[in-house]
């Protein structure tokens, strides 16, 4: 049998929902500004989410995430750690500060697409050090473009070359 083609109504009601979901995350979006705004945070990623294990946080006797969180996404709530979602800029100052490995699972979308996730303490001071060594490789191959092959097999190796 022919596979049945989609009727004028299905083509319609297809177009409102994607017009919905359009509109919904230009709400989304403009709602995070305003919440934002007051904390003079910036918005580094195009999209995040992060997770709280409360099974393996440690919650009362700690909050250092709380503490570290520079727009007060976090919060003490009844009995565990919760997360004003539209707060969060997926920065990674909670997962640095906390003292469980794998407690705070947090995954960004950079503007170029890169993906990147992490949970531990040691996965932020890596993944900061490959920025860093990322802006000076792109800051000597602007003056020493020959010099691009040599320090990328570096990058890749996540060995800061200090160029
Ligand atoms: S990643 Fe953590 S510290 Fe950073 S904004 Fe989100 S909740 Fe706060
Ligand atoms: S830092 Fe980690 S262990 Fe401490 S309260 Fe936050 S999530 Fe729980």
């Amino acid at each position: 049998m022919p596979p049945k083609q989609p009727s004028i109504f299905d083509l319609m009601n297809e177009e409102s929902e994607s017009q919905q979901q359009v509109d919904e995350e230009a709400e989304r979006k403009q709602r995070r500004k305003e919440l934002l705004e007051p904390t003079g945070v910036k918005e580094l990623f195009k999209e995040g989410n992060i997770k709280i294990n409360k099974f393996t946080c440690v919650g009362g006797q700690c909050k250092l995430c709380i503490k570290a969180c520079p727009t007060n996404a976090l919060y003490w709530g009844t009995g565990e750690v919760g997360v004003i979602e539209d707060l969060c800029v997926y920065c990674g100052a909670c997962v640095l500060n906390c003292m469980v490995d794998d407690c705070i699972k947090v995954e960004r979308t950079r503007e170029d697409g890169k993906v990147e996730r992490f949970s531990k303490p040691k996965d932020v001071i890596m993944l900061g050090q490959k920025k860093g060594v990322e802006k000076r490789l792109q800051r000597v191959t602007s003056i020493l473009p020959d010099r691009e092959a040599y320090c990328k097999k570096y990058v890749d190796k996540d060995i800061d070359l200090q160029c």
